[in-house]
């Protein structure tokens, strides 16, 4: 049995050709978000339509957490880690927080177009005056009154 492969929104349309010789696999809510299927017609044929389990969803859940991506990730994308994590899968996936989440996890990914992060990066808010980084959101910066901004800090 070779290596299993989760595919997100992006690696479908990426329009990139996949090998012939791996499993793929597409979380439902994947593929209802997919315009025009006929275009992927091939590629779907030989995928297999599967939803991750409630637990891996729980599982993924608080990975973004723990890592802020949260804030970045439609429920179509924690699908895709927690399948990725259920069948023990490589993702296939430009979208950077899906990546930064499975690397935080120690799972593997790999980009289509974009390419991978190579460090795994935490989202925090830092101030626009004196620059410090805070964990957690304030209105305004609590040491000079700036103004925050979401950034990603590498870790
Ligand atoms: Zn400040």
């Amino acid at each position: 049995m070779g290596k299993r492969y989760v595919l997100d929104t992006s690696a479908i349309i990426s329009g990139k050709n996949i090998p012939l010789d791996i499993e793929i696999y597409i979380p439902e809510s994947v593929l209802n978000e997919i315009e025009f299927r006929e275009k992927y017609q091939t590629l779907l044929d030989r995928s297999r339509i599967v939803k991750p389990s409630r637990e891996y969803t729980e599982y993924a859940l608080k990975a973004a957490r723990e890592t802020g991506d949260i804030f970045k990730l439609s429920d179509t994308d924690l699908d895709v880690i927690a399948l990725t994590l259920e069948l023990d899968a490589v993702a296939l996936t430009d979208d950077f927080a899906i990546q930064n989440v499975l690397r935080h996890l120690g799972k593997d990914y790999m980009g289509m177009v974009e390419g991978e992060i190579k460090h795994e990066y935490r989202w925090v808010y830092r101030c626009k005056g004196c620059k410090r980084y805070f964990n957690e959101y304030h209105e305004v910066c609590p040491y000079c009154g700036s103004g925050l901004k979401l950034v990603r800090k590498k870790i």
